[in-house]
């Protein structure tokens, strides 16, 4: 029997006993003090870039672009990319260290809310970019970390961008390898096979964003498919190498505008100079490979599902803000419709929707200023010291110190060996509570929306149906909404609970 008595006592007193740890229920409060103050004018110097960006290029461009899409699936929207590129967008967070500007990480978030409020496809074209630069970092290879960056600081120089996506996901293959105690169970066929100098990759990933318009890809794979959570390898491809070639770019309800891709390696030889991280390089740490596979999954989605927080609050502001104009030009029985209490309470609650879903985005940045991937950087000698040193100097003198082995040996000490199980754990379950909320949100958002909006609302001119489509993949991708609800159990709930399981067998 399986009741309160079957419990035991002590299990049970256990769990009532059970409160909420601090650092959990209060990480702004703990990271606030301890942030740099000039993040505040930085933050707010990237909200205003991105408000000029909506106003001349996403907003006279968002319909039309979704129309071509929609008419030619196989459209690539450079135009865009490169307008982003000269606006510095895809340099933006970059760290100057590796040639970017420097801004912090958590501005982006309101950046891309910003972006999406006017379109979520073109915020993705810009955020997913970001996804690449976090997985790259999140295997702490500095001397990659430089060379690929300054890959996308030359593009912005020079014209060409040079955007970098992640490819994780396979056909056989989706929420469960975000999750290292689900991959054993998937069905993963990406296998990378040392050989001599290097790796010959084989397999195929599918719904990468960006594919087709990046010239870095991320590749997750492994060595062995029957123990993929021990053999996990991360390398860096570019385009032109043989046997690495696109496949075709998925049809999809919503953000047309951003190419989801299809990635094929046949026989692809990749150079050890190009690993970032492998079960080799993984026996020098503390923790065993399937723990630092986790440590980096949970640095990756922690910062990048607070991103996909901020895609869902853009969508649900974009949603509110058309709901809010066609009520305020609308006469519905002899008077505005923003004069009718039940409309002012509609728009009262998606109002409360979006502040409440950037609160949660918020929190997430939070506990990755002060537990997770960006802990160094925005520490205040580290931030001041690269916000402030000369350019000429951080790239002469400072920049051939990251190729050195030191350099690489002593960021893996400090975010695989001395980070504490509790602070990555809490920066991914906040991750994961502001993907699931601030996406529910934006799909309630864009059905509210519609349904205020009658049928003016289902048409495409009014962009409110857009918002709506858009909406919808937030919930998939980053882990569907009930893969980050149970991240959020195992992260924040589970592990302190006598008893509880996540992911079991
Ligand atoms: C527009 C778009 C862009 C994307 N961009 C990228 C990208 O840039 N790079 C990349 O690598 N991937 C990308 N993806 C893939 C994305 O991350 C996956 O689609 C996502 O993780 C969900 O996986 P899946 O689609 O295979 O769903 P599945 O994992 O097959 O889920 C199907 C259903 O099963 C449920 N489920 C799955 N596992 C469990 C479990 N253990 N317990 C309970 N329920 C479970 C899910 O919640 C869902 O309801 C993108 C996807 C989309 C839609």
């Amino acid at each position: 029997m399986k009741g309160d008595g079957a419990m035991g006592p002590n299990r049970s007193k256990a769990l009532l006993e059970r409160e909420p740890r601090f650092d959990d229920m209060a990480v702004s409060l703990l990271a606030m003090p301890r942030l740099p103050k000039a993040m505040v004018k930085e933050t707010k110097q990237a909200v205003e870039l991105a408000r000029r960006f909506n106003d001349t290029v996403v907003r006279p461009y968002a319909l039309e672009l979704d129309r071509k899409k929609h008419e030619d699936p196989d459209f690539l929207p450079w135009e865009f990319v490169e307008e982003a590129n000269r606006w510095g967008l895809y340099t933006l967070c970059i760290p100057t260290l590796f040639g970017g500007q420097g801004v912090n990480f958590p501005a982006l978030s309101y950046v891309l809310e910003e972006l999406g409020s006017a379109c979520t496809g073109m915020s993705n074209l810009v955020g997913v970019h970001y996804l690449g630069v976090a997985t790259l970092c999140a295997s702490w290879n500095m001397r990659l970390m430089n060379k690929v960056m300054r890959d996308t600081a030359e593009g912005e120089k020079t014209g060409e961008p040079c955007l970098i996506s992640l490819a994780i996901t396979e056909p056989g293959a989706g929420t469960d390898v975000e999750e290292v105690d689900l991959v054993s169970k998937a069905q993963v066929a990406c296998q990378a096979k040392k050989v001599k100098g290097g790796y010959v990759v084989n397999g195929r990933k599918i719904f990468i964003s960006n594919g087709h318009l990046s010239y870095w890809h991320m590749l997750v794979c492994y060595e062995d498919l029957k123990n993929p959570q021990d053999t996990v390898i991360m390398l860096a491809i570019h385009n032109g190498m043989k046997g690495f070639s696109f496949g075709r770019q998925e049809r999809k309800m919503g953000q047309k505008g951003c190419p989801a891709s299809e990635l094929i390696f046949e026989d692809c030889f990749v150079p050890d100079d190009l690993v970032c991280i492998n079960p080799a390089q993984g026996k020098k740490l503390k923790r065993s490979m399937k723990e630092t596979h986790m440590q980096v999954i949970d640095y990756i989605v922690a910062a990048s599902r607070a991103g996909v927080g901020a895609f869902g609050v853009g969508v649900a502001r974009g949603a509110y803000e058309e709901a809010l104009r066609f009520a305020g030009e609308t006469e519905v029985d002899g008077k505005l419709l923003i004069n009718h209490e039940w409309a002012q309470c509609m728009l009262a609650e998606m109002y409360k929707n979006v502040a409440v879903g950037r609160l949660t985005y918020e929190e997430a940045n939070y506990a990755n200023d002060l537990l997770g991937m960006f802990k160094v950087l925005e520490w205040k000698p580290i931030f001041y010291y690269l916000k402030y040193m000369p350019k000429p100097i951080m790239d002469k003198v400072i920049q051939p110190f990251l190729n050195l082995g030191a350099v690489t040996w002593l960021f893996r000490k400090i975010y695989f060996d001395w980070q504490k199980e509790t602070d990555y754990q809490c920066s991914s379950g906040w991750g994961s509570l502001s993907k699931f909320t601030a996406t529910d949100i934006g799909v309630k958002n864009g059905q509210l929306a519609l349904e205020m909006m009658g049928r003016a609302g289902l048409r495409h001119d009014r962009g409110a149906e857009k918002h709506l489509r858009d909406s919808k993949l937030l919930q998939i991708y980053e882990g569907t909404n009930q893969l980050n609800r149970l991240n959020l159990f195992k992260c924040l709930i589970g592990r302190d609970v006598p008893g509880a399981r996540v992911f079991e067998e």
